[in-house]
């Protein structure tokens, strides 16, 4: 489902994020991307949704070879994979309603459908009640639902997540991390980065840990330790 073979990122101002990394991710896998601050973590995922390029090395998301991927696919190659961010990033002039359904007007779903969709995942993550309220008259959790809607209402193979509990109190990331299991029960891998260690020695799943650019442990059901 993923594949990264000899990876390597330096941004321009010389910092070399990435260091050389080879890591396959199959289908229906939940992994928890671990590691200190500055460790390379954000540039890892966001290099498997094309938000970063590598400077070399090759990436392979569902059948999609980066290195020839045409600029104009780019946004079919977004629909099949869900982000969500540590800050929600929803466009607060729109309701909960309008952030889910953006993200289906924009590839011109037909209205039922998108209606149908939208309520679909809204009631999937507890927010049918408070479809018409805006961003700003939501809880932290609410909002991260949203951006979780937002992130699956395109039935996405891949759900990537960059320290979705990042900004949210222990109990309401609990609450989000169970979101995310009956995501993940669904069918659909998720790459989780995370500094939620309480989540990742709990609810065991496959831990990458990077440090300095590279991966320094791999392990199915291994905890959080740094
Ligand atoms: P993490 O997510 O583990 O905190 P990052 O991938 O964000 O790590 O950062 C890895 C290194 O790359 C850090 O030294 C960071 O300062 C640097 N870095 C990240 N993004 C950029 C960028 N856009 N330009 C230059 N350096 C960056
Ligand atoms: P099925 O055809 O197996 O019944 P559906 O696609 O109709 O599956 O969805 C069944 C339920 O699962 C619905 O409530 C739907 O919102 C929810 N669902 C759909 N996609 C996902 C997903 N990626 N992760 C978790 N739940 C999902």
């Amino acid at each position: 489902m993923i594949t990264m073979k000899n990876v390597y990122k330096k941004y321009k101002n010389g910092v070399v994020a990435v260091n050389g990394i080879d890591i396959e991710i199959d289908r229906g896998e939940f992994v928890y991307v671990v590691g200190p601050s500055g460790a390379g973590k954000s540039t890892f995922i966001k290099m498997m949704y094309r938000e970063d390029i590598p400077t070399s090395g090759d990436i392979i998301v569902n059948g999609i070879n980066f290195a020839t991927l045409r600029r104009k696919r780019i946004p079919y190659l977004r629909r099949k994979i869900g982000v969500v961010f540590q800050d929600f990033k929803l466009l607060s002039k729109l309701t909960v309603y309008e952030n889910v359904a953006y993200a289906l007007e924009v590839i011109e779903d037909s209205p039922v459908q998108i209606r149908s969709k939208v309520n679909d995942v809204l009631a999937l993550v507890g927010l049918t009640q408070k479809a018409r309220m805006f961003p700003n008259e939501l809880s932290g959790g609410e909002q991260q639902r949203v951006s979780i809607a937002r992130s699956i209402v395109n039935a996405p193979e891949i759900v990537i997540a960059d320290e979705p509990t990042g900004n949210l109190d222990p109990d309401t990331a609990w609450e989000i991390m169970q979101i995310f299991e009956q995501i993940n029960a669904h069918g659909t891998t998720i790459i989780m980065a995370t500094h939620n260690k309480d989540i990742v020695n709990k609810i065991r799943h496959r831990v990458i840990a990077i440090d300095s650019g590279i991966v320094t442990r791999d392990e199915y059901g291994g905890n959080y330790s740094l």
